[in-house]
């Protein structure tokens, strides 16, 4: 692994990485698996595309934290003699990490019958962004279009083969490092990138706060031909919601990063813990959360 990475890896010469964390910054540290059969299938994606997509998740975790990344570290199982080879794997993760300018700090790699591949990604933040912060009257944002993912996965589950554009937003997402940053200088307060779809992830965020929220569907930015319930149930996305105690321009946004930022919808103090989303005024119910390949 270590040739793949080249100057992407860094201090692996020793028994254990040493990181130095800036005066004044918390450390945040965050680990994720992907699992072969649970999370993808090899014959829909690549090995670079496995190591990337896995290596983005864990760094997507840093950004819904407004961390900066410090490093990170790969473990890696694979059943002996089959395709994706463990080079293969390795240079994805190095793109992933190159574009994310986060050093890989060191790896390790065994045989096991199944394909697994966990990412543990540290960064450093003053004011690590946390779940907790939304309060009534904040709004709602969402970053990017959603259900690109959602509509990859479905397609691939009924035996045909996902549109390149939705198959590119699932196996090349995008950790949102700079613009979580952005958002947090200009007023976000909770945050929260979307991993199990919007639903799931703005209960987790709804819960964490102690507040209510509620989302007008008509407003969800969606993929092409993806419908706003689609888009709204779609996981691995890794995009972030946040909830802002001010209104963002959010033309400034799209010209600084090039992707859409989306007004969805508001905190309230009523239903603490709990998601409402509403369609041309009137209740949808109810809005699924993504379990990889449960349907
Ligand atoms: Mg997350």
């Amino acid at each position: 692994m270590l040739r793949v990475w080249g100057d992407v890896s860094v201090g692996t010469g020793d028994d254990a990485a040493v990181l130095d964390v800036p005066a004044g910054s918390r450390l945040v540290v965050t680990t994720d698996t992907a699992i072969e059969g649970v999370h993808f299938r090899r014959e829909w994606i690549t090995g670079a595309e496995i190591g990337y997509r896995s290596a983005a998740a864990a760094l997507s975790d840093l950004a819904a934290m407004a961390a900066d990344p410090l490093g990170m570290l790969l473990a890696l199982s694979l059943p002996e003699g089959l395709t994706p080879s463990i080079e293969d794997l390795a240079a994805g993760v190095k793109e992933a990490a190159h574009r994310s300018g986060c050093p890989i700090l060191g790896g390790d790699t065994n045989r096991a019958p199944v394909l697994s591949l966990t990412i543990t990604a540290l960064g450093h933040a003053r004011l690590p962004v946390r779940r907790s912060g939304a309060r009534p009257g904040d709004t709602l944002y969402v970053t990017g279009k959603l259900g690109g993912p959602g509509a990859a996965l479905r397609a691939w589950l009924s035996g045909s083969q996902p549109r390149p554009d939705h198959r590119a937003r699932f196996v090349y997402p995008v950790a949102r490092l700079d613009e979580a940053k952005w958002l947090v200088e200009h007023g976000a307060r909770a945050m929260i990138d979307v991993s199990d779809g919007l639903s799931s992830d703005l209960h987790h965020l709804a819960i964490a706060s102690g507040a209510g929220i509620v989302v007008n569907l008509d407003t969800v930015p969606t993929a092409l031909d993806v419908s706003p319930l689609q888009a709204a149930e779609s996981g691995e996305e890794y995009e972030l919601v946040i909830a802002a105690v001010t209104q963002i321009d959010c033309d400034e946004f799209v010209r600084r990063f090039g992707i859409p930022l989306t007004a969805i919808g508001r905190v309230e103090a009523e239903g603490p813990g709990t998601v409402k989303f509403e369609a041309s005024g009137t209740r949808v119910d109810p809005v699924r959360g993504y379990d990889h390949f449960s349907r």
